[in-house]
């Protein structure tokens, strides 16, 4: 696969907007690996935990890489960051890394909500989804390896 038709698969999903600066400002982790925030999205139109009404894209969150003071290779480790959804940064594949919210789908087994993370190191993506109904949890790879 493509990074093309990885790019034509991203959700605009609507999270709390509240929420979502909350739980980002606490992520610390390698992408992929650790498990993400689960977000809450309005119903109605109002959050069920905060219940804030002002709303913020999916695509407006990325990943960041956080460079120790004398580190010369990997990163130390990754945040969570937001943008501006005028900047569209995130959308600009593959220089940034993928989406840490990427895209929404039923849950095949319970029809829940079924998220994914995606990342985008270099070389190949990585795909994590999760469902918030039944728990199931899946990687998948793709190398890009000729
Ligand atoms: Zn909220
Ligand atoms: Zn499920």
């Amino acid at each position: 696969m493509n990074h093309g038709s990885l790019e034509a698969r991203i959700n605009d999903i609507r999270f709390c907007r509240n929420c979502t600066f909350l739980a980002v400002d606490k992520w610390k982790g390698w992408p992929i690996r650790d498990a993400v925030p689960v977000l809450p999205m309005l119903k109605g139109s109002k959050c069920p935990i905060c219940g804030g009404s002002d709303e913020i894209v999916s695509t407006s969150i990325g990943w960041l890489n956080i460079h120790g003071l004398y580190s010369t290779g990997l990163p130390d480790y990754w945040v969570l960051t937001v943008a501006e959804e005028s900047l569209g940064f995130v959308k600009k594949f593959p220089s940034k890394w993928g989406l840490p919210y990427y895209e929404l789908l039923k849950c095949r087994s319970c029809g829940g909500d079924f998220f994914a993370s995606l990342f985008i190191p270099g070389l190949g993506w990585q795909l994590r989804r999760w469902c918030t109904g039944c728990g199931m949890d899946e990687t998948t790879e793709d190398r890009g390896e000729p």
